[in-house]
């Protein structure tokens, strides 16, 4: 074997030693190296099978020739600036790009009439996004449990839930809590209290306070709440095990023992609960 000087590397090899090197270069390694594996998936989940008792009938639930009350549709489905509030919702998930998956919870009775409007009124989401509709339960909760066992997901890949009345959520928190979930595993957006917040007990004749709790340590939960799939799968699970019901996906991932990061939410991103909320939400639609 001779190095020749200025010839390069493989002149100082012997040609079987080439031949070791070039084999080895050329091997695919039996392990996928990082950038060559498929990318995380994510997949919103977006409950939109509640009734929205809170909502006294829209003025829209008049009949305008008869004067007299149509059934009104579902919180949801009520037109906000002339669009239902979920297809708004649904197209805030469309625009972001990291998004491969919408899985939508509905009303049994609600999504024939649902799935024949979203070419329609969503064509530009079906174009890019995978968007599917499943049957909602009872409770949010059970609502957002049958999308988690109809989704087909990695444990890693991030599944988002993020409530239909919430229509006015931006890109940035998305965003925000799309990465904030792949670092921590569980985050949520929330907002600081700005309010004082008291501990009552329910009497016949209203609320005694009990206690004041420091604001500082308050933080309001809004969503999107994001999670990789192994952590909100089997928090989920557990919580259906013990016949636990929590009000937000947070809750169910905390007493399964995870820690869950807040990024910072909007005090625009409000869920649509009464008529008032409704007024506001117009107002920011309009601005
Ligand atoms: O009931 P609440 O106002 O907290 O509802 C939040 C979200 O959960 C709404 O988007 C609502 O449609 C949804 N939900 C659901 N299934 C239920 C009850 C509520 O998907 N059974």
């Amino acid at each position: 074997m001779k190095c020749l000087p200025g010839r390069g590397f493989l002149h100082c090899m012997s040609t079987k030693m080439v031949m070791r090197f070039r084999m080895h270069r050329f091997e695919l390694p039996t392990q996928h190296p990082v950038y060559l594996q498929p990318a995380m998936k994510v997949i919103v989940i977006i409950p939109a099978a509640g009734l929205g008792t809170r909502m006294a009938p829209m003025p829209s639930a008049l009949d305008a020739k008869t004067k007299t009350k149509r059934p009104h549709p579902s919180k949801q489905f009520t037109n906000l600036a002339g669009t239902p509030i979920l297809i708004h919702t649904l197209g805030k998930f469309g625009a972001v790009d990291a998004v491969s998956e919408i899985w939508i919870a509905l009303r049994e009775n609600e999504i024939e009439a649902f799935r024949a409007r979203l070419p329609k009124e969503a064509g530009d989401v079906l174009k890019k996004k995978k968007v599917e509709l499943v049957v909602g339960g009872e409770h949010r909760q059970q609502s957002v449990e049958q999308a988690l066992n109809a989704v087909s997901a990695a444990p890693d890949d991030i599944v988002l839930v993020h409530d239909a009345v919430r229509p006015l959520v931006t890109t940035e928190i998305i965003e925000q809590v799309i990465d904030a979930a792949k670092k921590y595993r569980a985050a949520i957006a929330g907002l600081p209290a700005v309010d004082t917040v008291k501990q009552v007990e329910r009497t016949a004749e209203g609320a005694i306070v009990k206690s004041t709790i420091p604001r500082a340590g308050i933080v309001l939960a809004q969503t999107p709440q994001g999670f990789h799939y192994s952590v909100i799968k089997n928090a989920f699970d557990e919580a259906a095990a013990d016949g636990f019901m929590g009000t937000d996906e947070a809750s169910l991932a905390e007493r399964s023992g995870h820690e869950v990061a807040v990024v910072m939410g909007s005090p625009r991103n409000i869920k649509i609960t009464t008529p008032a909320d409704m007024e506001l939400a117009e107002f920011y639609f309009g601005k």
